[in-house]
């Protein structure tokens, strides 16, 4: 009998041990067959989100092995990561995310990494002067729960919208690639020179055409564009708030068909990651049409086979802002 309760101890003692050690057998499984997906002699870069994706790459270039997160059709707003994304970051150089509220998880997965992880994690908006949100809390996210929650949601995330801004955060990326790979450094330098190059002639683009345009005023589903119009002496005006699927008020709706017909607006401009529905009830409310304007936050796959990239959809958001501005 006593001998029974002692056996049943030991072996009630051993349960977390044994899940201990078949977690354990999990995680180096894992590593021997592929290394979480990380190359050896290359910079690993673990990106976020696909405009941070696209800069790595073009900055990183052959010297880099950059993995992106967020995959391919997925919007990166209510994106979370699992335990495999821990694992494979854990074993990167760079972890780079745009931060300015955008990814919510980033401060406990940076907690959850590996203890003798070498990752260093770079917050590629860092720098851009920062919009903080006029949007009011009341029924706009129903997860908010604590004051830092609260903060976050209140700072517009959306930095590489403006070709401006993605110079500043193309600059970010450059320097911590020569921080992580000083050896390579005329390397990054020169292919940072033709990112750059590239973003100053859209930024000029914008510049130029957007000058000469009679109106000023846009109306959006996500409030996305805060530093597109920022930074181009527009105004935007959002049927959602910062996050796409928070859900408008009655009355917001009518506020904003009663500005689009005072204002002649011609144009409501959705995006295609997220539903066109409020757009198309404001459109048809209003008699007007409605357009893309692409906050880049991700390709669909349609995009992505027809190689659609940072720089085609922002020449095509340029082309339609200017259809709805003439
Ligand atoms: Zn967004």
């Amino acid at each position: 009998m006593e001998l029974n309760l002692n056996v049943r101890k030991l072996y009630n003692g051993m349960i977390p041990f044994i899940i201990g050690l078949i977690f354990v057998m999990i995680i180096t499984g894992c590593g021997n067959t592929s290394n979480g997906g990380m190359k050896k002699d290359k910079v690993n870069v673990v990106t976020t989100f696909y405009p941070i994706y696209v800069f790595a790459q073009a900055i990183g270039g052959e010297d880099a092995h950059v993995v992106n997160l967020i995959p391919t059709g997925v919007e990166p707003h209510d994106w979370t990561p699992r335990s495999q994304e821990i694992m494979s970051t854990s074993k990167a150089q760079l972890f780079m995310y745009n931060g300015a509220g955008l990814e919510g998880w980033v401060p406990n997965f940076l907690v959850a990494l590996n203890k003798d992880s070498k990752v260093k994690a770079v917050e590629v908006s860092a720098g851009v002067k920062l919009i903080e949100s006029t949007e009011d809390d009341g029924d706009d996210h129903g997860e908010v729960d604590s004051a830092e929650s609260v903060k976050q949601h209140h700072i517009d995330p959306h930095t590489w919208v403006s070709p401006k801004s993605a110079l500043v955060m193309a600059e970010n990326i450059k320097k911590s690639f020569i921080e992580v790979d000083p050896t390579n450094q005329s390397k990054y330098e020169q292919r940072f020179q033709e990112l750059n190059d590239k973003l100053v002639e859209l930024d000029h683009k914008f510049q130029s055409e957007l000058a000469e345009m009679s109106k000023t005023e846009i109306v959006v589903s996500h409030q996305a564009f805060g530093y597109l119009t920022r930074d181009y002496g527009l105004t935007q005006h959002a049927i959602m708030g910062l996050s796409p699927d928070a859900e408008p008020r009655a009355q917001d709706i009518i506020k904003l068909a009663d500005f689009v017909k005072k204002e002649g607006i011609q144009y409501i401009f959705f995006e295609e990651l997220v539903s066109d529905r409020l757009a198309k009830t404001l459109a048809a409310e209003a008699n007007i049409e409605t357009m893309v304007l692409n906050p880049v936050e991700g390709l669909t796959e349609e995009q992505e086979k027809n190689k659609e990239n940072y720089f085609t959809l922002m020449e095509k958001n340029l082309q339609n802002l200017i259809i709805a501005l003439k």
